[in-house]
């Protein structure tokens, strides 16, 4: 809203209310001004015409402070406010004026009262407008010391107080006047500039406060965050610790077993196979755990390069091919042409691959059916591994990706498994912006499927290009 300051609603209506309770002072200090005049100076001021003016600005103050009272009941929008708060100083300056007039006009000192409400109107209005009410008190005051010295209104002469020829010589009304107008811009103009600055000042204080409040709720998000993170990691840590204890106790036992003399000779051999194997399970869960530590270092995210991800498939497949014969499954890969390459980092395309097929192996009886295929769409690379095996019920389902969550039926066809396979998988395709899930009917077959975006970028520099790129 031009030529009005932008302060606050409750701070507005508080400095009304200042106007207010000023306007409500004046009119008694005034009478008090009065009775004093009139009774150092007996007859020499016009008590009535005094009086009158008096209740005068009692009564426009009354009139003021019930259209105040109305504005509120009708949740008047600010420029309503700002209006009255024009009304009331302007009526305040025109009453001083018709006081000091009947006060003895340049005789009186009271004059310095437009001071007053320059400064009020400094505090409400910008500076062009207490500069304009400025002018308006050197108007009213000037017009009053002309009008009473070219004997166009009357002159009260204070007798007894002043000269009462004063008001006519030229020098007297020109000093009186220059002093006032200089007094009166002056204050307008400090005053508004202080007030400019502490506005400024305010405005700063909030702006750094609302930064605090939005700083502190970030904090607030960050350690409810870290707290998350940590109840996941001391989870982690007491699953990894059972994981662990759990082969070294069988492998202790079936030692002791042999040691204490319990084991005749023609099964010691057996007994310490199955203490090798339980060996060869801590081995592989150390494996896993391993990877699943190198997933987080900063070099596994940097160390990406455009892939073919069919190359990959073709590699891991021939790797793993002779399994699934061993197992007498019919394994089929099937590539779609033309595939985009992905930024990716190599091992964990192996890494994902490699746990999804075999897992279709190791939970596929014999002669059943392996299918992995590779194909894009709008979205990105999908990649699915298809089985005939032993499926997933649908109370697994859920919980086949969390860490070292073992189906019963899975454990009852595959002794030995780490459990983390899976979560490892859906890992590496969220590192990337992807997504995996899983279909499957108990008994009947699984299909797991990925989706990697082609546009995600996680190596910081791409992932900077494309954002140049979007901008
Ligand atoms: P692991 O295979 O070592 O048990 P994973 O994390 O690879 O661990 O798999 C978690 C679980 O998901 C498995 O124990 C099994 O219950 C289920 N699962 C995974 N792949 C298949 C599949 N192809 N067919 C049936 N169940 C599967």
């Amino acid at each position: 809203m031009a030529g009005i300051l932008h302060i606050s609603e409750k701070e507005l209506r508080g400095r009304i209310d200042q106007i207010i309770r000023f306007g409500w002072l004046t009119a008694p200090g005034a009478l008090f001004v009065v009775l004093v005049a009139n009774r150092l100076l007996p007859g020499g001021v016009p008590l009535p015409s005094l009086l009158g003016t008096i209740a005068g600005l009692a009564a426009g103050n009354a009139l003021i402070s019930l259209y105040c009272r109305h504005l509120d009941s009708l949740r008047a929008p600010q420029k309503r406010y700002f209006s009255l708060a024009h009304i009331q100083i302007v009526l305040n300056m025109v009453f001083l004026t018709v006081f000091l007039h009947f006060m003895g006009g340049l005789e009186t000192p009271f004059f310095f009262f437009y001071l007053v409400y320059v400064v009020l109107a400094s505090t409400l209005f910008p500076s062009t407008t207490s500069f304009a009410y400025a002018g308006l008190a050197v108007c009213l005051y000037h017009s009053l010391l002309i009008f009473e010295w070219l004997e166009i209104i009357p002159h009260y002469n204070l007798a007894g107080f002043r000269n009462p020829v004063r008001f006519q010589q030229p020098i007297h009304v020109f000093v009186t006047g220059f002093a006032m107008t200089i007094t009166t811009f002056a204050t307008a103009y400090f005053a508004s500039s202080i007030v400019v600055r502490l506005r400024e000042r305010e405005r700063e204080l909030t702006e750094t406060n609302l930064f605090c409040e939005t700083r502190g709720k970030e904090l607030v998000r960050l350690n409810h965050r870290l707290q998350e993170m940590d109840k996941a990691r001391s989870q982690f840590i007491r699953l990894v610790t059972h994981e662990l204890r759990a082969p070294v106790a069988a492998i202790q036992s079936y030692l002791k077993l042999i040691l204490d003399g319990y084991v005749p000779p023609d099964r010691e051999r057996e007994i310490i196979q199955r203490a090798e194997q339980r060996a060869l399970d801590q081995l592989a869960l150390i494996g896993d755990l391993l990877y699943v530590a190198r997933l987080d270092e900063p070099e596994a995210k940097a160390n990406v390069e455009a892939l073919d991800l069919a190359v990959v498939l073709g590699e891991v497949s021939n790797l793993i091919r002779g399994q699934a014969e061993s197992k007498a499954l019919a394994f089929s890969v099937e590539i779609a042409p033309d595939l985009p390459l992905l930024e990716a980092n190599l091992e964990h395309m192996k890494q994902l691959w490699t746990n999804l097929i075999s897992n279709a192996i190791k939970y596929t009886m014999r002669g059943g059916v392996v299918a992995v295929s590779l194909s894009s769409n709008t979205e990105g690379i999908v990649g699915t591994v298809q089985d005939t095996g032993i499926g997933i019920s649908p109370e697994d389902l859920p919980r086949i990706f969390e860490q070292f969550y073992r189906a019963d039926n899975a454990k009852a066809t595959e002794r030995h498994g780490t459990g983390l396979g899976l979560s490892i998988a859906k890992r590496i395709v969220e590192t990337y912006g992807g997504k995996i899930w899983a279909e499957s009917e108990i008994g009947k077959g699984s299909i797991f499927s990925f989706l990697l975006p082609i546009r995600f970028f996680p190596h910081p520099l791409l992932n900077r290009i494309e954002q140049w790129r979007k901008e």
